[in-house]
């Protein structure tokens, strides 16, 4: 796909939270379709991993390794941030730093306000300082695009949608901590006129997921022949995006959105985790077959605290304003993210 920003530029873009899953297909998709310099700030935690930035700079070659640069920072740290701003002297920023996990911010809120709350006003005033010292024609195309999540807007029940203007309904530390961000980015637009985007995206599958999550961990515990822990009843339901459909949608609002808009992104797949779960069980049993079904490992465990019942997303305003929408078949992707745990 050819990105619609403009290539000859060598526009410099700023990445925030590149050593993680999103982030790093996002990095890796503009090292491969984009002559950008880019600057991963990331604190490097758990849950990063720059295998996938690293293969993808040694196959490209040429220079490649001069595009991009690693910047080591936390972003609850102000002056570290302030500097790291400094020295990527971005014209886009798309920042998905976060702590990402809604059972760690179950029993560890801190951090979730320190990286997602904190870190992200950290990054708004290093932005506010840059942004007010660019030239005239750099600043009519610096953009700042915050990427957060559908879960800002609570639960539904077995009918409905959520869509740009439903109302912020948060239920878990993960998701207020995302919200809180999601205002204070929108508030930066309103009272400093930092142009900004926001995106509101589904659960994300694909290759590189940390096993904590749902997908990685049900695939990784089956192979390990670990029982697979499954929430409650197995009837929450998610609306499920591949990684490569997110990294996608998220170049076209960076590039061709409306400041101060936000977009729902998602991938019209509702699935409960039962249908998630009997979906890897049944294909595990055809390309790694065992004596007993991989579906014997399936155990129901307590229900989380606050589980949201369903999650689902109308997508039709990014798909008319924007023309995105997910090209990549649930049901093949899952099998390809098996086969690369595999
Ligand atoms: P991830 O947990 O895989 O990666 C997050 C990255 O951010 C990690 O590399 C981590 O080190 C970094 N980070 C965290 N706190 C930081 C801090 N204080 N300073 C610097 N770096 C920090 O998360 P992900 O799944 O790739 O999610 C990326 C973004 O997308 C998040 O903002 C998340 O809220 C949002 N999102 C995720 C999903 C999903 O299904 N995974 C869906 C919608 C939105």
């Amino acid at each position: 796909m050819e990105l619609s920003i403009n290539r000859e530029k060598n526009l410099r873009i700023l990445v925030t939270g590149g050593g993680g899953f999103i982030g790093g297909a996002v990095i890796r998709k503009l090292l491969l379709e984009s002559s950008f310099y880019i600057f991963n700030l990331d604190k490097l935690s758990y849950a990063s991993d720059l295998t996938s930035i690293n293969k993808t700079i040694s196959s490209l070659g040429g220079d490649c390794e001069e595009r991009y640069k690693l910047l080591k920072v936390d972003l609850s740290n102000s002056s570290e941030t302030h500097s790291a701003v400094k020295l990527a002297n971005p014209d886009l920023i798309m920042h998905l730093a976060a702590e990402s996990h809604v059972d760690k911010s179950i029993n560890g809120p801190v951090e979730f306000i320190k990286s997602n709350i904190l870190g992200t006003f950290n990054l708004l005033e290093a932005t506010r300082e840059h942004y007010e010292k660019l030239s005239y024609e750099r600043k009519s195309h610096f953009r700042f695009h915050h990427i957060s999540t559908d879960e800002v807007y609570g639960t539904l029940g077995i009918k409905g949608k959520f869509k740009e203007s439903s109302q912020y309904d948060p239920r878990s530390p993960y998701s207020a901590s995302k919200a809180s961000s999601d205002h204070l980015v929108k508030s930066w637009y309103h009272t400093f006129g930092i142009p900004i985007l926001v995106t509101n995206c589904s659960n994300n599958y694909g290759p590189w997921q940390y096993h904590e999550k749902l997908i990685p961990k049900i695939i990784i515990n089956a192979l390990n022949n670990s029982k697979i822990p499954i929430y409650g009843k197995g009837e929450n339901i998610r609306d499920w995006l591949f990684v490569r459909d997110h990294a996608d949608a998220l170049i076209q609002v960076v590039s061709k959105g409306v400041i101060g808009e936000n977009y729902c992104i998602g991938g019209n797949e509702e699935k409960t985790n039962n249908q998630i779960v009997e979906m890897i069980c049944n294909y595990l049993d055809k390309v790694k077959p065992q004596n007993n079904s991989y579906k014997n490992l399936i155990t129901y465990v307590e229900d989380r605290k606050g589980h949201d019942f369903r999650y689902s997303i109308d997508i039709s305003k990014i798909k008319k304003e924007l023309n995105w929408e997910p090209k990549y078949k649930f049901k093949d992707c899952l099998e390809l993210t098996v086969d690369w745990y595999i």
